[in-house]
């Protein structure tokens, strides 16, 4: 009778304990759900704002750009030697900070999911060779020697968005100048089994082997950045491994080592995976 009594008390004890156990649970899951709900509106106040900054700081860096590229066509009558050559500089430094806003774009565009993808058949040579035309004034300046090396046959199409696929090849090449000092960057279009790639090899600072990885992480740069005081938010590669990603294809990165130069890949499909 004693013991039967004992065991029902443990039993009914344990059973209390139990359900104190599970409000308690019950009361944490939901503060958790509070506070997870309080981040995500927060998160998306940032996201937003950075679109709004961005498109704001977009319009007038256009227009900027315009009234430039209209002064040195001489549209507005000509324009002596010493005025082109800091006209060229205001035009190139407007460039990078059209860029630094393009990418802050698509880093909300990224985290919000709304990036989009227009894909066509494209020619990497055909691209490469716009591209290094627009590079070519850059590397004058820094008296680097830009190569472009195009395949002996002709490569197929790749199956991808145009416009993106500029951006990630133009920031890599701009980035092989920006951490280059001497010696040359050279652009290779290329392809390899059922794959069409970019590769562009500099002679530059080089990438020490624990640094590989965490550059691809947004707002990520290496140490070494500062010795040659080159600006930068370290998004570029960020956003260009997110947008190879979503197309199928990849970016790497190799390096022997700090001061040994970097190569970097970009890859894609001929045939996208449907
Ligand atoms: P940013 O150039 O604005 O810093 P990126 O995301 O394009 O941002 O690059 C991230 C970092 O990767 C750079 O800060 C630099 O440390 C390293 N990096 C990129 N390209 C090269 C290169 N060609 N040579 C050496 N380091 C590079």
């Amino acid at each position: 009778m004693g013991l039967a009594a004992v065991f029902g008390y443990v039993l009914v004890r344990s059973v209390k304990l139990e359900i104190q156990r599970k409000e308690e649970l019950q009361r944490i899951t939901e503060q958790l759900a509070i506070a997870n709900d309080n981040l995500r509106k927060l998160d998306n106040a940032k996201s937003e704002f950075i679109s709004i900054a961005s498109h704001q700081l977009r319009t007038p860096l256009t227009a900027i750009k315009g009234f430039i590229s209209l002064l040195l066509e001489g549209s507005y009558g000509k324009v002596n030697k010493d005025h082109r050559q800091v006209l060229n500089k205001v035009f190139l430094s407007n460039e990078r900070l059209i860029n630094l806003v393009e990418d802050l774009l698509n880093l909300s565009r990224i985290e919000s999911g709304r990036m989009q993808y227009e894909f066509e058949k494209v020619s990497l040579e055909n691209s490469c060779k716009e591209i290094y035309d627009t590079f070519t004034m850059r590397a004058k300046e820094k008296k680097l020697k830009l190569k472009l090396t195009l395949p002996e046959e002709k490569l197929p199409l790749a199956d991808i968005d145009k416009k993106k696929i500029r951006e990630v090849i133009s920031n890599v090449i701009d980035n092989a100048i920006k951490y280059t000092d001497k010696g040359e960057v050279e652009i290779s279009p290329y392809q390899r089994e059922s794959f069409v790639g970019v590769k562009v090899r500099d002679t530059g600072i080089g990438i020490p082997q624990e640094e590989m990885s965490f550059l691809f992480q947004k707002f990520s740069r290496g140490k070494d950045v500062a010795r040659l005081n080159a600006g930068g938010m370290g998004l570029g590669l960020h956003v260009g491994r997110s947008m190879m990603e979503d197309m199928g294809g990849r970016i790497w990165v190799e390096s022997p080592g700090a001061d040994q130069g970097s190569t970097f890949f970009i890859e894609m499909p001929v045939e996208r995976k449907k």
